[in-house]
């Protein structure tokens, strides 16, 4: 398979993580793709390639153009107040009760009021090299989107940062640019053909739900830890099937704690019948590890041998794919469990 990687994401390498009340060495640090890309190297049978250099106007096309804007000059201009600060992280947040009963609140003109108004939580920290490192994760979502609509059957984008939490007008959750949600839209506005999104990372991806939730041209279908125990808490549930044409165009498939693979693969074979159900012409992965046995982080029970059953399951749906990397925080296996997805799909 085609993989469309770069270092571009090291550029992204916070110190911390505020997460359980406390600072944290990150989760999310570049060792997850260094782990992923050796392994795919040592198994063989994949054809690395670099990505090209994609526009902001795609990123505009399914974000409010000011999330952009502002996590280009957030760094700075936070540095600009507070000269020597590394990780840059918000205190203060525009939850709407803040203004309930009133007109929604504008965009602050402070920085420190700024990032509350963009983010939603406080995993995610900006870094000097955070907005070049995010806009390289789009360009290589958009390079294996272009690999599948010129021919190949299938290429896997090594994302990071991840994408799927990001909202229109928010990120969060390690998130910053929806990388599955941009590949979507830019696949159905060119092919004018219904897209699929298949999440399959352990935290629902509120974002590229969100997104798309009114929408009847790409269908959003995930499998997840039940938001009633799991991040991100307030979406996910399976009752949210979509708003006016987008309506049937969602379905979501929360999953109890210690899920293994044979009760897996019975919910993601009905996922993929509602997937083939709707006829799409493209299908979008995002690929969470997530719910391996041993991840920090979550508490499903996927093995790596589960992993390759759904390479193969989703490969035999027959689309062109595009796989994006999302999740993944148990370093030791994360590099395996892609090579086994890859590899049997
Ligand atoms: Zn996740």
């Amino acid at each position: 398979m085609k993989v469309v990687d770069s270092d571009t994401h090291r550029l992204h390498s916070p110190l911390a993580e505020v997460e359980g009340g406390a600072a944290q060495s990150p989760r999310e640090h570049p060792g997850r793709v260094d782990a992923i890309r050796d392994a795919l190297k040592a198994a063989g049978g994949h054809d690395f390639v670099a990505p090209r250099h994609w526009g902001v106007e795609h990123i505009d096309a399914v974000h409010h153009p000011g999330l952009a804007r502002f996590l280009e000059g957030a760094w700075l201009q936070f540095n600009e107040r507070h000269p020597g600060t590394r990780d840059v992280v918000p205190d203060v947040f525009a939850m709407g009760g803040l203004r309930a009963g009133m007109t929604p609140a504008a965009e602050p003109q402070a920085i420190e009021g700024r990032l509350g108004y963009w983010c939603f939580e406080t995993t995610t920290p900006i870094t000097e090299g955070t907005y070049a490192a995010a806009r390289g994760s789009v360009d290589i979502a958009l390079t294996a989107t272009a690999l599948v609509l010129d021919g190949e059957r299938a290429a896997y984008g090594l994302c990071r940062p991840p994408g799927h939490h990001a909202t229109h007008a928010l990120y969060g959750g390690y998130c910053f640019f929806n990388n599955a949600a941009i590949a979507a839209h830019h696949a159905a506005a060119v092919t004018g053909l219904r897209v699929a999104v298949l999440d399959v990372d352990f935290h629902h991806g509120n974002g590229t739900q969100q997104i798309f939730y009114d929408r009847g041209d790409v269908h959003y279908v995930s499998l997840h830890g039940d938001p009633a125990r799991a991040y991100p808490f307030t979406v996910g549930f399976a009752d949210e099937v979509g708003v006016g044409r987008g309506r049937g165009f969602n379905d979501n498939h929360p999953l109890p704690a210690r899920t293994d693979d044979d009760s897996y693969l019975k919910v993601l074979e009905r996922a993929c019948q509602q997937i083939a159900a709707q006829r799409p012409g493209l299908l979008v992965v995002s690929l969470g590890l997530d719910t391996y046995e041993l991840d920090p982080i979550c508490d499903l029970a996927l093995t790596t041998k589960g992993f390759a059953r759904c390479g193969a399951l989703v490969a035999a749906l027959g689309l062109p794919t595009v796989v994006l990397q999302e999740g993944g925080y148990y370093v030791g296996a994360l590099g395996a469990n892609a090579a086994a997805w890859l590899s049997a799909f």
